[in-house]
């Protein structure tokens, strides 16, 4: 593919504004969104690193270069004249920090919304999602991600609904998406038996035409039009622990590999597709601050997007935006020991991490002793704690917090985020969502206008350029969205009866 230097500037003139965006200079003028001539996609694949700071692919490529002699994916894209690079500002309607499904809406319906909610605003209005206007103009539509289907990142593209906690709620709402292909985790909001109300919906997708799989060796040369498949009871395995697992890797696909199906059964489709994909558990785990997991997700959410990269260059009619919708727990590699020198053994120490805290913690709570806690952790991420860290992880898994009234560090995760972080020398800020920006590149057909510092509503109006397509949801201020915020108070107790009584999926936001 080669590029004019306009084109690889900018949109005309806008390419001289520097970091002002083109799609920002577009949504300021009121002005459709226009493509350079030869330059509007046919397919769009929006990848979504959830929770993503830009220290993640930072760290990663310092890894990669002191253990293979290679670049992180990210990297690559930085250095590449033919990637648009920029940045987002992911705010939301209530906070300048998002949540993921306010982000994830944002980019569904091109207006900022309310956290916690899906393309819906606090007094119930319902904004039309990209999905539903996609398909409705014949274009198919896919969601892959490693969170359990229903989850915030992939619901915000498809469906309105007041609560992201309601996904038994949001697994029905699928049925009328509009989305062709679904691979995800989360078997417990399709399957009956795993269901409150007993509501079978894989029958219902199953009658609806779609072919519904469940393990790894199904989705190996799959094909349909319409494609459930739902791989976890809960969020798809961390990476880590599916590398460590040989029953999980016979079982379970990696994001590539759902992401490479995904294309294959969307590529010949007429009026072209949208994609979304999501490493998801990047999130997960720097909300937890666990490195090992937030790390080889990170690795393998690069896996997965190098798919996408290479079938649009395959495939001269795709445009590709990977982002984050928003940074989550300050995770920094820190000068550490004399000249520093610390650091970097500490970044290394990553290639002998074989565990998640999903596997490290059940096994500390086993035994609640300072040898005990010492071999665990010497057996999955090989480094000796001292005794006095081993004590302090007895004692917070005897539920004694070192924290005091911390607003952000308390529980276990934070207790062993700190104390593994005097080894291998990454500390976080806390286990919530920031407000930083996010890194956004793009690839292919119109990439350039992904360039500068995008705002999250903009990308609604691009996706649905490529169609020639404009859509007005409703708009709301924040006056008027916390005036009925207040006044609904109540209605989430009202639609409890949807979760189940067991539901762990949503601790991470
Ligand atoms: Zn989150």
């Amino acid at each position: 593919m080669k590029l004019s230097r306009r084109q690889l500037l900018g949109l005309g003139a806008a390419g001289a504004v520097g970091l002002v965006s083109p799609l920002a200079i577009a949504q300021a003028r009121g002005q459709q969104i226009r493509f350079p001539r030869g330059r509007r996609p046919k397919n769009v694949i929006f990848f979504v690193f959830d929770g993503m700071a830009m220290s993640v692919p930072t760290m990663v490529d310092h890894f990669r270069q002191m253990t293979d002699g290679k670049h992180s994916l990210w990297a690559e894209v930085l250095k590449d004249p033919r990637y648009a690079v920029g940045l987002q500002d992911t705010r939301s309607l209530s906070s300048v920090v998002t949540d993921s499904s306010a982000a994830a809406s944002t980019w569904g319906s091109g207006r900022l919304i309310w956290n916690g909610q899906l393309n819906i605003y606090p007094d119930g209005t319902e904004l039309k999602p990209l999905t539903k206007i996609m398909s409705e103009a014949g274009v198919k539509c896919g969601l892959v991600t490693t969170t359990t289907m229903t989850h915030a990142t992939p619901a915000g593209f498809a469906v309105s609904c007041v609560s992201r906690d309601l996904q038994p709620l949001i697994a029905e709402k699928y049925l009328d998406s509009g989305v062709d292909v679904f691979f995800g985790g989360g078997d417990r909001f399709f399957n009956p038996q795993r269901r409150t109300d007993k509501k079978d919906i894989y029958a219902e997708f199953a009658k609806r035409g779609f072919k519904v799989v469940k393990t790894r060796d199904e989705i190996a040369g799959l094909r349909g039009d319409k494609l459930l498949g739902i791989f976890s009871d809960s969020h798809v395995p961390f990476t880590v622990d599916r590398n460590n697992d040989p029953e999980l890797r016979r079982t379970v696909p990696t994001l590539a590999e759902m992401t490479a199906c995904a294309l294959d059964n969307l590529k010949g489709a007429r009026n072209g597709f949208l994609l979304q994909v999501e490493a998801g558990k990047v999130d997960h785990a720097a909300h937890g601050n666990d490195l090992a997991g937030m790390f080889w997700d990170q690795v393998a959410g690069e896996d997965a997007l190098r798919v996408c990269f290479d079938f649009a260059q395959e495939h001269g009619d795709t445009l590709v935006i990977a982002t984050a919708d928003h940074a989550c727990g300050g995770p920094s590699l820190n000068g550490a020991g004399d000249e520093y020198f610390d650091s970097t053994a500490g970044l290394k120490s990553a290639s002998n991490f074989r565990a998640s805290y999903d596997v490290l913690i059940p096994l500390l709570r086993e035994n609640k002793t300072r040898g005990h806690v010492q071999d665990v952790i010497e057996d999955r991420l090989a480094f000796k704690l001292s005794a006095k860290e081993a004590d302090a992880i007895v004692s917070m898994l005897d539920g004694k917090s070192p924290f005091g009234d911390s607003s952000f560090f308390g529980g276990l995760s934070s207790v062993l985020g700190m104390i593994l972080g005097n080894h291998n020398k990454v500390t976080w800020t806390s286990g919530n969502h920031t407000a930083d920006h996010v890194l956004v590149t793009g690839f292919g057909p119109g990439s350039e206008l992904v360039a500068g510092l995008t705002q999250n509503t903009q990308f609604f109006d691009l996706i649905l350029a490529t169609k020639g397509l404009r859509h007005e949801n409703p708009r709301m201020s924040f006056e008027d969205a916390k005036r009925a915020h207040e006044k609904a108070g109540g209605i989430l107790e009202e639609l409890s009866a949807y979760l189940s009584p067991d539901d762990d999926c949503m601790c991470h936001s």
